[in-house]
């Protein structure tokens, strides 16, 4: 990302700390979750698929995404322990879970329409569903085929009015989401 790594490291420290102190959930981290892309022929066919960090949970995905951006909310900031994530969204109907697994769940109480999904072995979160809005959304994109990471390659950063740093790219800034908000930058 081009981030000053004594910047970002003070940022990840200092996020962690406020996460603690914010949750009684059990440390958790979202660093292990990893999205696969395979691609085969055009966009449209294109399949992804998903895991945790340690492989007990994972999930298929097709087509294309709805959205795909740098998070800044404070939600997945004290959530992640991070400054910011990489949020991908697709419909509910492209989701589907491929392992046997239990997964564990939490909701934040005043937003009980959107469940997130956690491995029980390693802690990663690897989804999170949104029953209001018909969608689930993974995160971490791992650079898979070039076209496809294409398809899901991050064009913007949201909620970026409560950065904890500031990211000098080309992708616009926006106070919430792309298109649907005012733009910072
Ligand atoms: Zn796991
Ligand atoms: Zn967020």
């Amino acid at each position: 990302m081009g981030l000053p790594p004594t910047r970002l490291a003070e940022a990840l420290i200092g996020s962690a700390r406020r996460a603690r102190a914010a949750t009684t959930m059990t440390a958790t981290t979202l660093s292990g979750a990893r999205v696969i892309a395979t691609h085969r022929g055009n966009l449209d066919e294109m399949n992804l698929t998903g895991s945790c960090f340690c492989g007990v949970v994972s999930y298929a995905l097709s087509g294309k995404p709805l959205l795909s951006a740098y998070c800044h909310c404070t939600n997945c900031q004290r959530l992640t322990g991070c400054p910011f994530v990489h949020t991908i969204h697709f419909p509910a109907s492209a989701f589907t879970w491929t392992h046997a697994a239990r997964l564990d769940a939490f909701v934040i109480p005043d937003r009980p329409w959107k469940t997130r999904f956690r491995c029980p072995t390693c802690g990663a979160c690897v989804a999170s569903a949104n029953s209001k809005a018909g969608k689930y959304s993974v995160g971490r994109a791992a650079r898979g085929a070039l076209e496809a990471w294409d398809a899901v390659r991050p064009t913007a950063h949201i909620f970026y009015g409560t950065r904890m740093l500031d990211v000098p790219d080309a992708l616009g800034k926006w106070e919430g989401y792309e298109g649907a908000s005012a733009r910072l930058e």
